[in-house]
């Protein structure tokens, strides 16, 4: 383990904890937890009984390659086509950070 486990969380949706679907998204949200999801439009990732939290550090270890959690300060957030595919690394547009602040 490479990382201080338990010193940050997150959620994964359930198609990322069943590797059924790579990450393609990994966001830092503002309260500073992590978000793994798929990345593909599903209203599973609105129905927060979908989602699992799990230690951040090991999301990271466990679901996503070619990314580090240093990468990512909070308010920003990766996308990437798919698997294998480079990351885009970017902040937050102020509508994705006001859905953050509306959940
Ligand atoms: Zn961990
Ligand atoms: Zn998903």
């Amino acid at each position: 383990m490479s990382h201080d486990h338990g010193a940050a969380f997150g959620i994964a949706c359930t198609h990322v904890l069943e590797r059924k679907r790579p990450v393609n998204l990994v966001a830092h949200a503002p309260d500073g937890t992590w978000d793994f999801i798929c990345g593909e439009e599903d209203e599973e990732h609105d129905d927060v009984n979908k989602l699992h939290s799990l230690c951040a550090g090991c999301g990271f270890e466990a679901f996503v390659d070619g990314l580090e959690m240093a990468d990512l300060q909070v308010g920003w957030m990766a996308e990437r086509p798919g698997a294998g595919a480079r990351w885009v690394v970017r902040p937050m547009t102020q509508q994705e950070l006001q859905d953050y602040e509306e959940d």
